[in-house]
């Protein structure tokens, strides 16, 4: 599978607790769009000739704040240089407060077939302590206007953890989710970033911080309803009802080849890795000035194999012992096998028919395990 990425670097305001790249200066989003097409053009032959291109995601920031002119404009841009034909997904995420009917159509026309929607909470008081800007309402009426477009493929994000949300408020706001009946859910506990305002204000003792107890009650919460309704746990943050699984980032997840064009987007060929200037206006004025855009690396066997554990043990897939003999070797192969035998937390591991994988006990405490493992 090989995929395409698009970094839509623009918000209509900063969520309190987001450290992602992202401009609110809408003065620069024409120059932004221009640049972005030279940067296709520069980029085109990334993949060999007429590589079948498996899917398109936009991300962000928000790409839902685009106008619809330049959104057009990109798609028809990006068909020309790239065999698009074929695509099996294109996602666009998207924030509650923009989708309106007319825009959700237009989506529709230009071919998107998966919306990953910013919802975070339906509840007023955990989206303002996240600094949102739309309301429970908002929300919902965004989900019912994408499904009169007919949008299926639905996907949105929920945040837990939030010190102001209550086990009741979580469990609404989730119970609100299966009542939409919608096929995907990303669920991401809240971490405070350096540099965000929850940072500060959590320091100035201002609003209450974080609790990891909280944040595990509302793990625990979560997964067995899940399992109740249908949905597979996945990825240790998606759960999709069978077929739902988001392709895009099954990519990632699954060491494809990708590229990834905008601000602070990274790319992936298969032994380069390579990421673009993660500054809105630096980016413009590389791309125009011909000046270094992108800076990329040859990451060493035992970097792509702590990578392979790190994200294969994040998905129900887990780790491949056949993956690890053909493209890492025997020595690798040998060396998971004896961190396996003496491994001391085998209750949060669980054998699979090609390998094992993370236990569902087991994936509070993931990214543990998964050095546990880590060649050094
Ligand atoms: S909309 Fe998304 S990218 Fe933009 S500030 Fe909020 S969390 Fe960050």
């Amino acid at each position: 599978m090989k995929g395409i990425y698009i970094h839509i670097p623009f918000c209509a305001s900063a969520c309190f607790y987001c450290n992602f790249h992202f401009s609110t200066a809408k003065k620069f989003q024409k120059d932004f769009v221009q640049a972005l097409k030279k940067e296709i053009i520069l980029k085109k032959n990334f993949f060999t000739e007429n590589t079948i291109i498996d899917t398109l995601y936009f991300g962000g920031g928000t790409p839902s704040v685009l106008e619809l002119g330049d959104m057009e404009d990109l798609c028809s841009f990006l068909h020309l240089h790239f065999n698009l034909k074929s695509l099996k997904e294109f996602t666009v995420e998207a924030n509650p407060e923009d989708l309106s009917l007319n825009k959700l159509k237009k989506f529709k026309e230009l071919g998107v077939t998966r919306l990953s929607i910013g919802v975070q909470s339906f509840n007023e008081s955990t989206l303002k302590y996240l600094g949102r800007q739309h309301d429970g309402k908002q929300a919902l009426k965004s989900i019912e206007n994408a499904q009169k477009a007919d949008f299926e493929n639905i996907s949105i994000d929920l945040i837990y953890g939030v010190p102001t949300q209550t086990k009741a408020i979580w469990q609404k706001d989730l119970e609100t989710f299966y009542q939409l009946n919608l096929p995907h859910v990303s669920c991401y506990c809240l971490t405070i970033e350096d540099k965000t305002p929850l940072a500060l204000w959590i320091n100035q003792k201002k609003i209450k911080p974080v609790d990891d107890d909280l944040s595990v009650c509302h793990y625990k919460t979560m997964t067995p309803i899940m399992f109740q309704k249908g949905y597979v746990h996945y990825e240790i943050s998606n759960f999709a009802k069978h077929t739902y699984y988001s392709k895009h980032n099954l990519i990632y997840w699954q060491n494809g080849a990708y590229l990834g064009l905008g601000p602070s987007a990274h790319s992936y060929n298969g032994s380069f890795r390579s990421w673009n200037i993660s500054h809105t206006s630096h980016y413009i004025n590389a791309v125009n000035n011909h000046d270094t855009l992108t800076e990329s690396e040859k990451p060493d066997k035992s970097t792509l194999f702590n990578e392979y554990i790190f994200t294969a043990l994040r998905t129900m897939w887990g780790v491949k012992w056949s993956k690890v003999k053909t493209v890492f070797g025997e020595n690798y192969y040998d060396y998971l096998n004896k961190k396996m035998r003496h491994v001391q937390m085998q209750h949060m591991l669980e054998e699979t028919s090609e390998g094992f994988r993370i236990s569902e006990k087991g994936k509070l405490f993931a990214d543990k395990i998964a050095a546990h493992f880590f060649v050094v």
